[in-house]
């Protein structure tokens, strides 16, 4: 009876614990599984509409997934219709597999995975107002609006203006919150010279300096002053400042110094100042709530004029169309979730705000549908830029999953704050929140708040940035047959296709950024890191990830910088190590090299420059043996990367005035950032690579290693058979000597492929490599004519018969012309096999077979600076 488990890979690359882990996670995962053979079947549609034939849609997670399924040989579905003819027939003989149809048969919704969000503004009137709101509503508000963290105001009743306040309020929190938070404390006209205590416990340091719905408003611009000086440059320090008010306090901060974040800035003329002071340098932050960018004076009729009362007031369509004009300059989305009763906002002097933390989300998330935002801004404003900007702390395995096809209508009367009205009800929303993890627990899933008041942690109690570890379970990475989590990994959800060029994004975010590691993870995660990192102003954002076709289908390439690197890659991938040897390489090496390859084809196909990339570095280029061919590919590979060349050949060499190669490669180890050697024999490369403090690549050493050759012949099988487990590769010529044929049958054997061997008597392949193909468990087999190898052949391999490896002319006369490749003998071939050389040849291919499909030699020779490109941005990338 099949069994049908629900494995939820798909989700985990954002689970990132300190280790690394998470790091490119989920289809590491997956590549174990399959490894292991814990899968039976992968089943895994591209996107419709022929997405699988776009060009950037080999970058997508589902195509990595599939190619995953086929480099390790599981079957794969990829046509929906099969998958659920599939599902059927196992209901069918199976009895009842357990698998919940509604997930694990849905296949129609468009899900995506986006960081818990964090709402960096809300009121939730505790202690003083518990009928407007409670943490428990206000937090179980939050989840259903996709917010894990809220920072909550601190004009509450008492204000939390001193310790004892500031005391009473913690453990009301913590008794109610079910999110995540940590508390601001209000700056009053008399604690500036205490308030400061709290600065690290604290959210940050409010201050009020117009009038709004608080006690809390500074009189003078002598207490702004007092408050600005005295509140640690380091922590956050909040300011609610409209018009002449932000001009002044932005004077202010100028003048002490300090970094400022305004609060809910509403009109054209806040934005453009706030524009100015970016450019010219001044240390400030901002953040614009949902009812400033969806609402407008144009909407008060509809609202009411009682219940539109908010600070700052709606303000024109004039001054809302210029935040969204200026949206570079906005750093934050918040809410200001600011809920007063229905009765108090009917009242005769209804009291100013908004209720807003489940209704933001949809209306952001519709905006990127309607392509006025980019889901990378949304992920930036809502989640990334609020870490950065008030030093919040990772919250480990949180996640948000949406419903981007869901098409609702706002209510009047949202569930769960205590506020029972929204000015943005009978709005037509796309986008709703699914699911909400919070530190491994499903703390809310469609509708429903799953978790209980106290659940939510303060995170500025956390020590090391870290929460407190609550049982290893709810923070297993993989909810591997977790009923609760579901299947959402083949039929189900459709994530796996949403997102062009991701990885693409993802590998050059990391290769782009200045010292290897990401700049913006590095200040992610760090109470209260250096100051430079702190008031460092959050815009203008990174290098803009492209998207394509939707907006909403690069969020995961933007999400996956923000956990990825913390240390894991660093070893998986190549940087700063010699390559001299396939031997080195595991299946995730490749995997990782080919990928960024491939990107690099992309890329280049498609003009993109790429010089960025090692802008700067020197490459030295030392050939003790002659080959245009692989010294140009390494240089193009270079010069594309944006690298120079430094070019060394046997004649310039001092080698002729009997410097050893060791000297010679300390001297110009000294001058590159990677050096690319080859040298006549075997061995010699690995020997100098003991005295290269730069990454050395290996060129080829005699009839030793050729590791580039071996991979970008790989890469070119992939490339042109779509996979290489199953392929009969055949390798023909000069077996004992090819270099090539030698890297090349070693780093096939962690495929599972059949190895054929035709070549002359006496140019066998190496007894040493015949073992080691042996001990792979990988059929090996020598044929006597090409005729009789070809017919199942899937990959011909022709070398050269190399004549300077021979005693004697007449050795070599002998030898060479018994296995010419001519078109009668590819007659016998099969119509989709490919033949590969590593050129130059000789006369072993005919020239005519030139103009046949099959021949993928001078393609070969392409794919070879793809790879170097890879490799090279790999091993220099975080040196
Ligand atoms: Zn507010």
């Amino acid at each position: 009876m099949p069994i049908v488990e629900s494995v939820q890979w798909t989700f985990d690359s954002l689970a990132a614990d300190d280790n690394g882990n998470g790091a490119g996670s989920e289809l590491r995962h997956l590549a174990e599984y399959l490894a292991n053979k814990q899968f039976d079947l992968v089943i895994n549609p591209p996107m419709s509409g022929g997405g699988a034939r776009r060009v950037s849609c080999f970058m997508t997670h589902g195509y990595r997934t599939r190619r995953l399924a086929v480099d390790y040989s599981i079957p794969l579905v990829t046509d929906v219709k099969c998958a659920k003819l599939l599902v059927a027939a196992m209901q069918r003989i199976g009895g009842a597999p357990p698998m919940k149809t509604h997930i694990d048969c849905m296949s129609s919704r468009l899900m995506v995975k986006l960081p818990g969000f964090i709402d960096v503004h809300v009121h939730l009137r505790e202690p003083g107002a518990p009928h407007k709101e409670t943490f428990a509503t206000g937090t179980a508000a939050a989840l259903a609006g996709g917010i894990t963290m809220v920072l909550a105001m601190p004009n509450t009743q008492p204000a939390i203006v001193d310790r004892g306040a500031f005391q009473q309020a913690l453990e009301i929190a913590q008794k109610g919150a079910r999110c995540d938070y940590a508390l601001y404390v209000g700056a009053s006209s008399t604690n500036f010279g205490t308030v400061h205590e709290l600065a690290s416990q604290a959210a940050g340091l409010k201050l009020y300096l117009n009038e709004t719905f608080t006690t809390l408003r500074l009189p003078g611009i002598s207490e702004w002053q007092a408050h600005l000086s005295n509140w640690p440059k380091r922590a956050p320090l909040c300011v609610h400042a409209e018009r002449q008010t932000m001009a002044a306090v932005l004077l202010l901060a100028s003048l002490t110094d300090r970094p400022i974040h305004v609060c809910h800035v509403a009109r054209k003329e806040e934005i453009l100042l706030i524009k100015a002071a970016k450019e010219r340098g001044l240390k400030v932050t901002c953040e614009v709530c949902p009812h400033h960018l969806f609402l407008s004076t144009a909407d008060l009729d509809r609202i009411g004029a009682g219940r539109g009362e908010v600070r700052p007031v709606l303000c024109s369509p004039e001054d809302q169309q210029a935040l969204w004009d200026n949206l570079d300059v906005v750093d934050v989305f918040a809410t200001d979730h600011a809920p007063h009763s229905r009765e108090e906002k009917e009242s005769d002097h209804p009291p100013p705000g908004f209720p807003g933390l489940e209704t933001i989300l949809p209306l952001l998330l519709t905006a990127v549908t309607e392509g006025r935002l980019t889901m990378d801004e949304l992920v930036n404003k809502f989640h990334t830029n609020p870490r950065r900007i008030f030093n919040l702390p990772e919250q480990p395995n949180t996640y948000v999953e949406i419903d981007l096809s869901e098409e609702w209508i706002i209510p009047d009367r949202p569930q769960h704050s205590k506020a029972h009205w929204t000015p943005f009800a009978g709005m037509r929303v796309k986008g709703c929140v699914h699911r909400v993890v919070l530190r491994g627990e499903t703390a809310y899933v469609d509708g429903l708040v799953l978790v209980n008041p106290g659940y939510g942690q303060n995170v500025r109690e956390w020590h090391g940035g870290k929460p407190p570890l609550v049982g290893a379970a709810s923070i297993e990475r993989i909810d591997v047959l977790n009923n609760s989590i579901g299947s959402g990994s083949g039929v189900g959800l459709r994530t796996t296709d949403l997102e062009p060029d991701l990885q693409t994004n993802e590998a050059f975010f990391q290769l782009l950024s200045p010292d290897g590691t990401n700049a913006h993870v590095k200040q992610l995660g760090v109470h209260f890191a250096g100051e430079q990192v702190a008031l460092r102003p959050a815009s203008p954002l990174p290098p803009r990830m492209r998207c394509d076709s939707t907006g909403n289908q690069s969020v995961i390439g933007k999400l996956e910088p923000l956990t990825i690197q913390t240390g894991g890659l660093r070893e998986r991938q190549l940087a700063g190590r010699h390559v001299l040897t396939v031997d080195m390489f595991t299946k995730e090496h490749l995997n990782e090299i080919f990928h960024l390859a491939q990107t690099m084809k992309t890329r280049v196909a498609k003009d993109r420059l790429l010089d960025d990339l090692l802008r700067g570095k020197v490459m030295a280029s030392i050939f003790y043996e002659a080959s245009t061919r692989t010294s140009c590919s390494f240089a193009a590979a270079m010069q594309r990367l944006g690298g120079r060349v430094v070019h060394v050949d046997e004649t310039s060499s001092s080698a002729k005035k009997g410097e050893t190669l060791e000297d010679s490669i300390q001297v110009i180890a000294g001058y590159a950032d990677v050096v690319v050697l080859r040298h006549p024999l075997p061995g010699a490369v690995t020997r100098a690579a003991q005295h290269c403090r730069k990454p050395l690549i290996n060129a080829g050493d005699g009839v030793g290693e050729h590791p580039t050759q071996a991979l970008l012949d790989i890469f070119t099988i992939r490339e042109e058979i779509g996979k290489v487990n199953g392929l009969t590769i055949t390798m023909v010529g000069d077996l004992k000597h090819g270099r090539t044929v030698h890297s090349l049958a070693r780093l096939l054997t962690m495929y599972s492929v059949n190895l054929r061997y035709v070549c002359p008597p006496g140019l066998e392949m190496p007894a040493h490599i015949r073992e080691y193909v042996d001990k792979k468990g990988i059929s090996q087999r020598q044929f006597d004519s090409l005729e009789a190898a070809i017919v199942d052949t899937d990959v011909l391999y022709m070398t050269r018969i190399q004549r300077e490896r021979f005693e004697s002319e007449q050795e070599y006369e002998k030898c060479c012309g018994q296995l010419i490749l001519t078109p009668q003998i590819m007659t016998m071939a099969k119509r989709r096999m490919i033949v590969m050389h590593p050129l130059p040849r000789v006369f072993e291919i005919s020239v005519e077979i030139d103009s046949d499909p099959r021949a993928a030699y001078f393609r070969q020779a392409e794919y070879g600076m793809y790879v170097r490109m890879a490799l090279l941005a790999m091993v220099l990338g975080r040196s």
